[in-house]
């Protein structure tokens, strides 16, 4: 660019030579507001656009604004050269987009992006929970029981006292950035912004704490015993206020939540506070009614009595033999589930050695049984 051909700056920004600042900005506005790349795909508007700045950067600046009244462009040729010194416009082109966006009413979306961004750097965050899931019998659940369970969780890191870095060191602010917290690439005159890799967006730089490497929580193995109240059901989640990982920013620890998975049993199935066990009756006791020995959780053999005439399916109910409540000294009930044995008169003869002899018994009681209702209706 020669220096001859270099428009006067004044008439660049259309303005006259004792316009005041005021006149000065808004002059600029307007005309990058029409000229902007991004806005106008005239091919001459770039080269005009890079002039308005150009104009601005310079009028703008009151001791520049004065050299160049005293000096023209001349004032701003580098070491005798006549191109245009790239050091006056060495001021971040971020604040030219600045102008322009505030110019399309983005007021201050620079300075409100880098208070946000502080505020979410700094700002208290609560640690995570840990969520564990404790498997018990279901003995256990009856009785109750006690846990340790193996944690491995952030503790705040007693050095630093969680900051991450050495207090009594201070803190100044991010050369990289100049305490912007962000970078600008510049393509031309589109500007990206990026999280400044040196601060990493707090616009400061300080002392690493030695101690947690500037994490701010140090990793701890640690044994938590939990006790777990008789009638805990599948899925019961226990919480442990604070137990959890450590907060950032002098944020709250996380919480600790045991949930509780109770293993199937051999012998009960569970039903709420309810149990429900099976059982098998000769067609005999069935038929005369009996007294039989039925297991419980807690170890202890109950006698519980089959009426005559029993059926295949009826559940003759046990009150107060269930599950403990959880709230509350009571218990759930007992439900004993009746099947009924069928014998098989060869599998008799091979082993007792009296399937013959039951074979003729029988024929003789059928004899004296009546003939069913052949046909069973259902139950309305
Ligand atoms: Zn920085
Ligand atoms: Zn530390």
């Amino acid at each position: 660019m020669a220096q001859s051909a270099k428009k006067d700056y004044y008439e660049i920004l259309g303005v006259p030579k004792n316009a005041t600042q005021e006149e000065i900005k808004k002059a600029y506005r307007r005309l990058a507001r029409k000229y902007h790349p991004d806005f106008n795909k005239d091919p001459s508007a770039q080269e005009k656009f890079k002039e308005i700045n150009e104009a601005y950067q310079v009028l703008s600046d009151p001791e520049k604004r004065k050299l160049y009244d005293q000096y023209g462009h001349a004032a701003f040729s580098a070491q005798g050269t006549e191109g245009f010194s790239q050091e006056v416009f060495s001021t971040n082109i971020g604040d030219i987009l600045e102008e322009v966006f505030r110019g399309f009413g983005f007021e201050d979306i620079f300075e409100r992006a880098t208070r946000e961004r502080r505020r979410t750097y700094r700002r208290p965050v609560k640690g995570e929970d840990i969520y564990y899931t404790a498997q018990i019998t279901l003995e256990e659940a009856f009785t109750g029981t006690i846990l340790r369970i193996p944690l491995l969780r952030e503790v705040s890191c007693h050095v630093c006292q969680g900051k991450g870095y050495d207090p009594s060191k201070g803190e100044k602010v991010c050369p990289t950035c100049a305490g912007r917290g962000e970078v600008y690439q510049r393509q031309f005159f589109i500007t990206i912004s990026q999280t400044c890799p040196t601060c990493g967006g707090e616009g400061v730089i300080r002392e690493v704490c030695s101690n947690c490497k500037g994490r701010g929580s140090v990793p701890i193995r640690e044994e938590l015993t939990v006790r777990i109240p008789p009638g805990v059901d599948n899925g019961s989640k226990v919480l442990f206020e604070g137990k959890g990982h450590a907060g950032r920013n002098g944020g709250p620890y996380g919480d600790l939540y045991v949930v509780v998975k109770v293993l199937p049993h051999k012998l009960f199935e569970r039903k709420g506070d309810n149990l429900y066990l099976d059982v098998n009756l000769k067609f005999t006791e069935a038929v005369l009614g009996t007294e039989i020995e039925v297991p419980t959780l807690s170890g202890e053999k109950i006698k519980v009595r089959v009426p005559p005439g029993t059926k295949e399916g009826d559940i003759i109910q046990v009150p107060g033999q269930g599950m403990p409540k959880l709230r509350g000294n009571s218990r759930g009930d007992l439900f004993v589930r009746v099947h009924i044995d069928v014998p098989k008169l060869s599998f008799m003869d091979k082993v007792f050695g009296n399937g013959k002899k039951i074979k003729q018994m029988l024929e003789e009681l059928d004899k004296l049984l009546p003939e069913p209702s052949r046909i069973k209706e259902k139950e309305a």
